[in-house]
């Protein structure tokens, strides 16, 4: 391994546990973040969920049990404070058919009973402390976590410096580093990873990356004297985390999808809308606790998640998009033989799930970047090919699920 810096580029959960990937391996790491605070954009949100949403032996459920997992491990590992992470359980409802038939299906896949298990509502009522009429998935190890305090200890890294108030106006690779000007100066690196989620393709346009901008909202609700017994997350078509935020309970989350136009500064004021709407996901969970809470909320958080069209994270290694379509491969081509840039990556797209999926998708780009063997198999790296969706333009089926191999 000859890299010996690295400038990451945003400072949300992609950006921080790609950093501390990093960072673990020697490399020294600039994180750049425009805002004043790190975790002040999607990452900001006062709770976040741990949990899998699994379907069966598919593709995308052994990615977000691999994640999950080890996002959890990650977090163990980093000794936060229990108000600031805990473990408490997560029910996944079967609260109606659908998603009823989805829980049985998991039910069948042999799981580690560790990992999760099937409940009748009696046993969901036991484990929850409050009445659930529902058939339940049970993780144990699932929970909550509070994003700034874990990106900030991420980040508390000898190998990590932080600048905030400062934005990445343009990427250029010179010979062998790359070189950010951020208005005031001219940063140089070996490496450099895009980590900005909606904002990626101002720094590298001629990608095509294929992501939406989705404003969700969540809403913080005084807990009533039945609702604070709560002591696990609930989730239906929505969530409730237990009463802990300050003894709010978490609920949300609205999905919006924003028309490229925009005024995304407008969008991110609350809405009564959005309120009601993840309300009416708590009817789904629980009419007791609906009627409850219906009335005790006291705000919210409105953000934008950055989602690909195929709901997969892009994350890995970029290739030259000019060059390849100067010079458009085979199909049969010999990955290895694509215009690879060395040194530039990307860690982006992280939908609804970036506090389980960003962490391995950070630590695959630490081995990629140190030559270690991937923390995933090669078939799921390749379904998170960042350049995807441009082998796919140019009808490379093949090659927009492979990865480079390893020197
Ligand atoms: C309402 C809501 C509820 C959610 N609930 C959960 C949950 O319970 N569990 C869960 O796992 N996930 C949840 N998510 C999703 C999760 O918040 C996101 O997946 C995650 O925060 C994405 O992290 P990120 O680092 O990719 O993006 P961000 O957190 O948006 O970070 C990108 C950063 O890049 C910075 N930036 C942009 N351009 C530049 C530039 N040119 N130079 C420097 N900095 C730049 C931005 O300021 C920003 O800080 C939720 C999302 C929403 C909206």
């Amino acid at each position: 391994m000859t890299a010996k810096t690295a400038i990451v580029i945003g400072g949300g959960i992609a950006g921080c546990s790609t950093a501390y990937a990093l960072a673990q391996r020697g490399i020294k790491v600039s994180l750049l973040e425009r805002n004043a605070a790190i975790a002040s954009e999607a990452s900001g949100n006062p709770l976040a969920m741990l949990y899998p949403r699994l379907s069966g032996n598919d593709a995308g459920s052994e990615f977000a049990l691999a994640a999950y997992l080890f996002s959890l491990k990650l977090y163990q590992s980093l000794n936060l404070p229990a108000v600031d992470f805990k473990q408490c359980g997560m029910l996944q409802l079967g609260f109606n058919q659908k998603e009823l038939s989805r829980i049985q299906h998991v039910a069948t896949q042999n799981y580690a009973s560790e990992i999760v298990q099937y409940f009748t509502p009696a046993q969901a009522s036991a484990t929850a402390n409050l009445d659930i009429v529902h058939d339940a998935l049970y993780f144990a190890s699932a929970g909550w976590l509070k994003p700034q305090q874990l990106c900030k200890r991420l980040t508390q890294h000898e190998n990590i410096s932080v600048s905030t108030a400062t934005q990445a106006l343009s990427l250029l690779k010179v010979n062998h580093h790359f070189e950010i000007n951020t208005g005031t100066t001219v940063l140089e690196s070996d490496i450099v990873v895009i980590a900005n989620a909606n904002d990626a393709s101002q720094l590298h346009p001629e990608l095509p990356l294929n992501t939406q901008a989705v404003r969700g909202q969540v809403s913080l609700l005084k807990a009533s004297g039945y609702s604070q017994q709560l002591n696990t997350v609930v989730c239906g078509d929505g969530y409730l985390s237990p009463a802990s935020y300050d003894t709010m309970h978490c609920l949300g989350a609205s999905f919006a999808n924003l028309p490229a136009s925009t005024n995304r500064q407008c969008d991110l004021l609350l809405d009564a809308h959005d309120h009601q709407s993840n309300l009416d996901k708590l009817k789904h969970i629980s009419p007791t606790l609906y009627a409850e809470l219906q009335g005790n909320i006291q705000g919210g958080r409105a953000s934008l998640r950055c989602t690909a069209s195929d709901y997969w994270p892009l994350a890995g290694q970029l290739i030259d998009t000019e060059k390849l379509k100067a010079n458009p491969p085979r199909a049969s081509a010999d990955v290895n033989s694509l215009p690879w840039i060395n040194g530039l990556y990307m860690n982006i797209a992280h939908g609804s799930k970036g506090f389980t999926t960003a962490p391995l998708c950070a630590e695959m780009i630490a081995c990629m970047i140190c030559n270690e063997t991937l923390p995933i198999n090669n078939m799921m790296a390749g379904l998170l090919n960042p350049n995807r969706f441009q082998f796919k333009h140019m009808s490379l089926k093949r090659l927009a699920k492979m990865i480079r191999s390893a020197s």
